[in-house]
C-alpha cells in the first residue's frame, strides 16, 4: 500500500483531489498545513475523505506574525480528535519572516504536539543544523524531518536523536536522497511526496501515486523485492503513527 506522510492535498481542486484518492493502493495521505485557513480546508477534507488524515501547523511563510500562534492553540484544542499530527512546521531562512519569530512558533508547535502526543512533521531550508539543535530537546517525541536536505553529520545526528525521514518521489532522480536512503536504517524512513509539489516529472503537478516509483527505487537500493520495501514503509508509518 501507498502511504504519503507529507502532501498539501488542500492544493488541489477537490475533483481532482477525489479522484486521487480513488486509488485502491493508496492507504494514507497525510495533508500539512501551511496556515490557519489551510488548517481549516484539511479539516473539511479529513472529515469527508477517510484516507485524508489532518496535520495542523503554521508554515514560516512572509506574513506570519507571533499572534498566529494562538489561533492555531484553539483550532487544535476544538478539533483535538482529528489532528493526526503537527505539520508542516519548522524554519526556513529562505522565506522573508523574521527568523526570531520563525523560533519561537516553532518552539510552541512543537511543544502543542508533545502536549497532544502526535508526531511533528518539519520543514526546514538553509536552517538545518538551528533546527536539528532545537530538536535536540525534543528527542522523547516523534520527530519526521521531512525532505531534508541537510549535511551527513547533521543527518547522522538526527539519527542518534531517533529522528524519521520522509523521502520524496525525487528520490528516482535526486543523488541526495539516494544517498540517506543507502545510509540511513531502513526503520527510519517514510515516504512522502509534498503534492503538488516537488513532482519528480516535469511536466505534471505531483500526486502521492508516485510513490509506487519511490518504492522501486528503495527495493533497489535496498536490494530486496518491491513488496519487501512495500512491508517496510508500511511498518515504519504505522510504528510512528501508532496504527494498529
Ligand atoms: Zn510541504
Amino acid at each position: 500500500m501507498i502511504y504519503d506522510v507529507h502532501a498539501h492535498m488542500d492544493f488541489f481542486k477537490e475533483e481532482e483531489l477525489k479522484s486521487i484518492l480513488e486509488d485502491s493502493k493508496i492507504a494514507l495521505v497525510i495533508s500539512n498545513s501551511v496556515n490557519m485557513k489551510s488548517c481549516e480546508n484539511n479539516l473539511e477534507l479529513s472529515k469527508k475523505y477517510l484516507k485524508l488524515k489532518l496535520a495542523t501547523g503554521l508554515y514560516p511563510e512572509d506574513n506570519l506574525k507571533l499572534t498566529d500562534f494562538a489561533k492555531l492553540k484553539t483550532f487544535v484544542k476544538n478539533n483535538k480528535k482529528q489532528v493526526f499530527a503537527i505539520g508542516e512546521i519548522g524554519l526556513d531562512k529562505q522565506e522573508k519572516c523574521d527568523f526570531k519569530i520563525q523560533e519561537k512558533i516553532f518552539i510552541q508547535e512543537l511543544e502543542l504536539a508533545k502536549e497532544l502526543n502526535v508526531p511533528s512533521i518539519i520543514h526546514t531550508r538553509k536552517a538545518e543544523r538551528e533546527v536539528i539543535d532545537i530538536l535536540e530537546n525534543f528527542k522523547e517525541q516523534r520527530i519526521i524531518l521531512h525532505c531534508f536536505s541537510g549535511n551527513f553529520k547533521l543527518i547522522k545526528r538526527a539519527v542518534e536523536l531517533g529522528f524519521y525521514f520522509s523521502i520524496p518521489a525525487i528520490l528516482i532522480r535526486s543523488e541526495h536522497f539516494q544517498k540517506l536512503v543507502a545510509e540511513v536504517p531502513r526503520d527510519r524512513i517514510l515516504t512522502e511526496t509534498d503534492s503538488p509539489l516537488l513532482s519528480p516529472y516535469k511536466d505534471k503537478p505531483n500526486q502521492p501515486a508516485y510513490i509506487r516509483e519511490t518504492l522501486k527505487k528503495l527495493a533497489e537500493i535496498w536490494k530486496i523485492s518491491e513488496k519487501e520495501a512495500e512491508n517496510q514503509i508500511e511498518k515504519n508509518t504505522r510504528h510512528m503513527f501508532s496504527i494498529k
